[in-house]
């Protein structure tokens, strides 16, 4: 009697630890459903499940394209300013992005994700690398991946105000706000190093200056006369 009543136990129980297995967010899984009903057809693929994060979210990268650009910005702040307090600003952009009605994905509030891990921690950066005014140059993200035999981006970075223009441009800020000021020589000497070395992925890369996409399609007026 005892053996049965454990067979049968068993029985009901086995499917529901299998489908837990198979689905250990059911909630969440179900709440994705939402938001891929609101967000554009062509977009859905972009949902992903996070095993780090335990949650679902969009992965950013996955818009990635082949690596033709790469864009320079300045920071727009002090010269010595650290990654840290650039990223505080940057994460805005994603809080409100999170926050807003667009449907390319729809995300409205999903907590606000980059998809970009550097050493264990979600980076909000919007910058590939970075170059002090002493030449110093850090790279911040992830920049390329090489997939098909081509170079993609790896890390697509929110830095242009351009979606596609993100997707296919690495991003390099020049720490400082050159409104106002000159970057130095040394800044501007790595900047010609980092670049050449770039163009071994892509010989026949476009260099721009972000103040090029001023008024046609960039959404930030963060241009940097002097760069
Ligand atoms: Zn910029």
């Amino acid at each position: 009697m005892k053996i049965w009543i454990f067979v049968v136990l068993l029985l009901v129980a086995v499917p529901f630890i299998a489908s837990a297995q198979l689905y250990p967010y059911h909630e969440t899984e179900t709440s994705v459903l939402y938001y891929l009903e609101n967000t554009q057809e062509n977009r859905s693929f972009w949902f992903v499940y996070s095993e780090n994060n335990d949650r679902w979210g969009v992965d950013w990268d996955k818009e990635r394209l082949p690596f033709k650009k790469v864009m320079i910005h300045h920071t727009g702040g002090e010269m010595d300013q650290l990654p840290e307090e650039m990223e505080e600003v940057s994460k805005m952009k994603y809080i409100a992005r999170y926050a807003s009605d667009d449907n390319d994905p729809y995300v409205k509030g999903l907590e606000p994700q980059s998809s970009h891990v550097i050493n264990g921690k979600e980076t909000f950066l919007p910058y590939h690398f970075l170059i002090y005014q002493n030449g110093e140059i850090i790279n911040c993200l992830s920049p390329l991946t090489y997939q098909n035999n081509t170079w993609y981006i790896d890390n697509v970075a929110w830095h242009a105000g351009n979606w596609i223009f993100n997707c296919e441009s690495l991003s390099i800020g020049l720490v400082g706000n050159f409104e106002s000021d000159y970057p130095s020589d040394e800044q501007l000497k790595s900047l010609k190093k980092l670049i050449s070395s770039l163009r071994k992925y892509n010989p026949n890369l476009e260099v721009f200056p972000h103040r090029t996409l001023e008024g046609k399609t960039s959404k930030y007026p963060i241009w940097g006369k002097y760069l």
